[in-house]
């Protein structure tokens, strides 16, 4: 089993709710919905952050993009809106350290999406 949960996923080693998956990507939905429609999309191809995978590869970014933009169209979200969010980094509080969008709609969001400090 890979050490990185995303990698075990996308390796079909970890359970997950696997709403598409492409050649390079899969979708899944999140173990800890903050949204009543709240999928994870991330590269097959481990790369830490959105950074990095820009830097690297921003063909694959855009593939996971697209799949955002599918998920949405695949659970209803796609026409009253939906938020397309990759956490990077420390200060944003990603906490899995492989890219990720956080594809999330179902109802209205607030904004800014962080408590006022
Ligand atoms: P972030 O804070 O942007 O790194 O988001 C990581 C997200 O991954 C969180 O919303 C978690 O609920 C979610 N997550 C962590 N482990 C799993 C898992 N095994 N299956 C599905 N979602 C997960
Ligand atoms: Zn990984």
């Amino acid at each position: 089993m890979p050490e990185c949960v995303f990698c075990a996923i996308a390796a079909g080693e970890a359970a997950a709710t696997r709403v598409l998956e492409t050649a390079r990507t899969v979708a899944f939905r999140d173990i800890n919905p903050q949204a009543p429609s709240h999928v994870l999309v991330i590269p097959k191809a481990h790369h830490r952050d959105v950074a990095a995978l820009a830097e690297v590869d921003g063909g694959l970014l855009a593939e996971v993009l697209a799949q955002a933009h599918a998920v949405a169209q695949a659970d209803g979200i796609a026409r009253t809106g939906y938020r397309v969010v990759f956490n990077t980094g420390n200060h944003a509080g990603q906490t899995v350290p492989h890219v990720h969008a956080h594809v999330l709609g179902g109802k209205r969001m607030g904004w800014p999406p962080w408590p006022p400090a």
